[in-house]
C-alpha cells in the first residue's frame, strides 16, 4: 500500500473536521437550516472516534474499540437525524436514540464479551444501514434541488456499500475473534471511499446551500410579503406574453374606501383586512386560476380555461362573501366591501395589458355606480 492505514485515518479525520467547519459556515448565512448544525454535530464524535480507532489499530485494547463504537454510533445516528431534519424540518430524538442503542448493542456488547470479530461485523452492518437511511432522506427530498441531492444520495449510498463490503469480508472469513483491528482490502477501500465521500458531500452541501438561497430569492421576488400571494411582477411573468382568448378572463378587485379603514382603525387593521381579503380570494380556486396582489388594496384574479360567465360569477361570489364577513379589530366589528371589474379575452386574442386595462375600466364603473358591485367590461356587452 502507498500510504499506511493510520495516515489514511488521519486524512479521514481531517476531511471530516473540514466538512464540519464548512457546514457551520453555511449555517451562519442561513440560520433556519438547522440540519447543517446537526450534521456538523454528528461529524464531531466521528472525528473523535476516528482518532481513537487509530489508537486501537496500534494497540488493540477493547476500551479503545468500545469508545470508537460509541462515538461512531452517536455520530452516524446524528447524521441520519440531520438528513431527516433536512427533509421534515423536525429533529428526531427517537431516531438518534434508536441508532445509538442498536449500534452499541451490535458492537460494544460482543466486544465486551471478547468476540471482537463479531463486534466489527455488527459495527459495519449497522453503520451501513444508518448511511442507507441517511441516503434515503436526501433521496426523498430530491425534488427540492435535484442535482446536489442526487449527488449526496449517491455518495451516502456508496459509503454504505463500502461498510457493507467490510461486513461481508469479515462474515465470509467467519472469525468471531480477531485479536486486532480488521485488516483487509475492504477496509482500505472503505477508508478511501469515506475520504472521497466526505469531500464530495462537503462540496455538494455548498451547492445545495446555494441552490436553496437562489430558490428563496426567486420566491421572494415574486411574492407579496404581506399576503403571501403572487405579486404584480409574477403575474406579468406568467401572463404578460399570453394572448387572451374568450376562455381567459381577468378580474380586478379593489377594496372600497380602504383609506377610511386605515384612518379610522389604523394601518395594522388595514393590513389585516388585506390579508383576510387575500384569503377570501384564494378560496375555492381551480389549479388553473391565479391570484395576485397588484399593489395597495388592488388584487387580480386570472381565470384560464373558463366558461363564459364564470368570471362574473366568481367575482360576485367573492364580493358577496367578503361583504358578509365581520372583521374584528380591537373588539370592534367592521364590515368591508369590495368592487370588481371583469374583462375577458376575445376571439382574435388580446394582450394581457389590454385585458387588464378593460377590467380596470369596468372597476372604475363599479366604483362610480356605488361600490360593492361587479361590472363587466363594456366591449363584452357589445359582442
Ligand atoms: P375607493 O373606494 O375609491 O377604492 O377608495 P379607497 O380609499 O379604497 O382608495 P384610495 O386609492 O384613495 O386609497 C387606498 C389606500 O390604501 C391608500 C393607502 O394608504 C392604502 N394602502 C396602500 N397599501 C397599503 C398597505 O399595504 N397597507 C395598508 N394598511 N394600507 C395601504
Ligand atoms: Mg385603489
Ligand atoms: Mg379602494
Amino acid at each position: 500500500m502507498l500510504v499506511d492505514y493510520n495516515s489514511l485515518l488521519l486524512a479521514l479525520g481531517v476531511s471530516a473536521s473540514c466538512l464540519a467547519v464548512t457546514l457551520v459556515g453555511n449555517w451562519f448565512s442561513r440560520r433556519p437550516d438547522t440540519f447543517l448544525l446537526t450534521c456538523s454535530a454528528g461529524l464531531a464524535p466521528l472525528v473523535g472516534g476516528i482518532f481513537i480507532y487509530g489508537s486501537y489499530v496500534d494497540t488493540p485494547r477493547p476500551i479503545f474499540a468500545i469508545l470508537t463504537f460509541l462515538l461512531f454510533f452517536i455520530g452516524f445516528s446524528t447524521i441520519w437525524v440531520a438528513g431527516y431534519q433536512f427533509r421534515t424540518r423536525r429533529f428526531s430524538k427517537g431516531r438518534l436514540l434508536l441508532g445509538c442503542l442498536i449500534g452499541t448493542a451490535a458492537s460494544a456488547v460482543p466486544m465486551l464479551a471478547g468476540y471482537d470479530g463479531l463486534a466489527f461485523m455488527g459495527e459495519n452492518v449497522v453503520i451501513g444501514v444508518l448511511l442507507l437511511l441517511t441516503a434515503r432522506e436526501y433521496w426523498l427530498s430530491r425534488h427540492e434541488a435535484p442535482t446536489p441531492l442526487y449527488g449526496i444520495t449517491a455518495l451516502y449510498t456508496l459509503t454504505a456499500v463500502s461498510f457493507a463490503l467490510c461486513a461481508g469480508v469479515l462474515i465470509a472469513n467467519g472469525k468471531l475473534v480477531l485479536g486486532h483491528a480488521p485488516d483487509n482490502w475492504a477496509e482500505d477501500l472503505s477508508l478511501a471511499i469515506c475520504i472521497a465521500g466526505m469531500t464530495g458531500i462537503g462540496a455538494l452541501s455548498l451547492a445545495l446551500h446555494q441552490w436553496r438561497q437562489a430558490a428563496l430569492h426567486r420566491r421572494e421576488a415574486i411574492t407579496d410579503s404581506l399576503t403571501g400571494l403572487l405579486n404584480r411582477r409574477a403575474l406579468f411573468d406568467l401572463y404578460g406574453h399570453r394572448s387572451f382568448g374568450p376562455s381567459m378572463a381577468v378580474i380586478i378587485f379593489d377594496i372600497d374606501r380602504f383609506k377610511a379603514i386605515n384612518d379610522q382603525y389604523g394601518h395594522a387593521a388595514g393590513d389585516l383586512v388585506l390579508k383576510l381579503f387575500g384569503q377570501e380570494l384564494s378560496v375555492g380556486l381551480r389549479s388553473s386560476d391565479t391570484v395576485a396582489r397588484l399593489g395597495g388594496e388592488e388584487f387580480a384574479l386570472v381565470l384560464d380555461n373558463t366558461l363564459p360567465g364564470r368570471a362574473e360569477q366568481v367575482a360576485e361570489r367573492v364580493r358577496d362573501a367578503f361583504a358578509a364577513r365581520a372583521i374584528t379589530v380591537d373588539d370592534k366589528s367592521m364590515v368591508c366591501t369590495v368592487s370588481a371589474g371583469v374583462a375577458t379575452g376575445t376571439v382574435k386574442g388580446l394582450g394581457f395589458d389590454d385585458v387588464l386595462r378593460a377590467a380596470d375600466k369596468a372597476l372604475y364603473e363599479a366604483k362610480r355606480n356605488g361600490r360593492n358591485r361587479v361590472e363587466v367590461a363594456a366591449y363584452l356587452h357589445a359582442v
